[in-house]
């Protein structure tokens, strides 16, 4: 028996898939939703980044904590994480959003941490 190449053009290599919700564009198998940090809020203490150590890092320009990763950590990690900041800088927002938040935190003056106030 001989196959016919032109058969891999007329059969459907495996079932389509229906769009769930958790795909990794929409945030990964973890999440359906994105964690942001307001950098222009927090206060540098670190606790984030000690709890959920594969979402949270601290910015070295500045010393405040930033996402770097969305799919690093379980929800519930991320939320202790959330519930640990002491400024309630951290909060679950719509990965739709994410672009326009990064936008209106590079428009703020943020000043480093640890320096002394403008005069
Ligand atoms: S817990 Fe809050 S204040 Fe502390 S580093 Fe993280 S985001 Fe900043």
């Amino acid at each position: 028996m001989t196959n016919d190449p032109a058969l891999a053009f007329q059969v459907k290599a495996s079932e389509e898939s229906k769009p769930n919700g958790k795909e990794p564009l929409l945030g990964g198998k973890l999440h359906a939703k994105a964690v942001w940090v307001d950098e222009s809020l927090c206060i540098g203490c670190t606790y984030c980044s000690c709890v959920a150590t594969n979402t949270f890092g601290m910015e070295s320009t500045h010393g405040r904590a930033r996402v770097f990763r969305q799919d690093g950590d379980s929800t519930n990690l991320i939320q202790e994480a959330i519930d640990t900041c002491p400024v309630n800088c951290i909060e679950w927002v719509r990965f739709e959003e994410l672009d326009e938040l990064r936008l209106k935190l590079e428009a703020k003056s943020i000043r480093p941490l640890g320096l002394p106030p403008l005069r």
